[in-house]
């Protein structure tokens, strides 16, 4: 049985030649897949009775399922989604005041092997990867679930995206394609993996890079993120300003603020300073609470006096607006927890 979710225009087409009907069905079908975001054959009501009963004996359009659904009190919704060999992954749907404005927030892996300490996802180690497909499906069981065609894509779920980066490029192909999202509304996040990030200069794309850098320094970026070893910080900016300079685009800085560790004064000005020369704008991130971490979010006193001093650098910054904490839906407390192999 084929799957139609994910599938291209052209493998559609060959499907539907295969039972000797017009290619003209093909386009047919790919609107009610990626536009109109239809669960069945059935409700594909612009083709003949007949043609469904056939087509039906051949493909489906989906094989994943929503195992658990949760909506905030802010109108955030999050997914536990179930593909067929049992393992779950989350992802979350994001309304901000202007309704025109719908963003799905991705995984791309399931598990995370880079273990952020401030992390949920990271605790739960590294599973596998999605497919592409996987990835896509996970906006269209938005689209299928709500009626609402998602308008920007963000890959800041569960996972880390440039360790998957294949799957990760098809899929964006496909939402600017098929689904019909600008490049500039798709925003791929890294926790810094540098050979990954200047293969993705390469690719010279309009989309956004947003980088986790969480620090101003290699010692305190060392104490939440393991991958500083690796690629430490300094590399990482330099890495930064190269793909700036392919792609031309303006990177965007995560900053999560945890209060005592990485949102003091000094901290504010040190990052000023690494940042000088990146042109980039940054987002302040207040600290959500996950359990077993420890930390704990700054006040707001503390949030604005760091924010001031960044501004004074001239950068352009903002304090992200928390969406879905009350759903464990927010940026970093997205752990799977209903999830893992659904018989488990
Ligand atoms: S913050 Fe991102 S990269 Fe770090 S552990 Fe969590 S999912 Fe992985």
């Amino acid at each position: 049985m084929k799957i139609l979710s994910g599938m291209s225009l052209k493998e559609i087409e060959e499907l539907v030649l295969s039972l000797n009907a017009s290619k003209f069905r093909a386009k047919q079908i790919h609107n009610w897949i990626y536009l109109k975001s239809v669960s069945n054959i059935d409700e594909m009501t612009d083709l003949s009775k007949q043609f469904r009963e056939d087509f039906k004996q051949v493909a489906q359009v989906t094989d994943t399922k929503i195992k658990v659904k949760q909506v905030s009190s802010d109108g955030t919704i999050k997914y536990l989604i179930e593909y067929p060999d049992g393992e779950c992954v989350e992802t979350v749907l994001m309304r901000f005041d202007n309704r025109a404005n719908l963003t799905a927030c991705v995984s791309s892996q399931i598990g995370c092997a880079v273990n952020c300490s401030f992390c949920a996802t990271g605790k739960r180690g590294f599973i596998r990867n999605l497919s592409y497909k996987e990835i896509i499906e996970q906006v269209l069981t938005i689209q299928r679930d709500t009626g609402l065609k998602i308008t920007n894509v963000v890959f800041m779920g569960q996972g880390e995206p440039l360790l998957n980066l294949d799957n990760v490029l098809k899929a964006l192909d496909i939402f600017n394609n098929d689904f019909q999202i600008g490049a500039r509304r798709i925003t791929i996040s890294t926790s810094g993996i540098i050979p990954q990030i200047k293969k993705l200069a390469e690719q010279e794309l309009q989309s956004t890079l947003a980088i986790s850098l969480h620090a101003s320094n290699h010692a305190v970026r060392k104490e939440i993120m393991p991958i500083e070893n690796k690629y430490p910080i300094n590399d990482l900016i330099n890495a930064l300003k190269y793909y700036v300079e392919k792609t031309g685009r303006r990177i965007t800085v995560e900053y999560i603020l945890i209060k005592g560790l990485n949102c003091t004064l000094e901290s504010a000005k040190e990052l000023a300073h690494l940042l000088q020369g990146l042109k980039c704008n940054i987002n302040l991130i207040p600290y959500n609470p996950v359990v077993k971490t420890g930390y704990q979010k700054p006040s707001n006193n503390e949030i604005m006096k760091f924010k001031y001093l960044l501004e004074h650098s001239g950068k352009k910054v903002t304090v992200r607006l928390e969406r879905g904490s009350d759903i464990d839906a927010a940026c970093g407390q997205l752990s799977g927890k209903a999830g893992g192999k659904a018989n488990e």
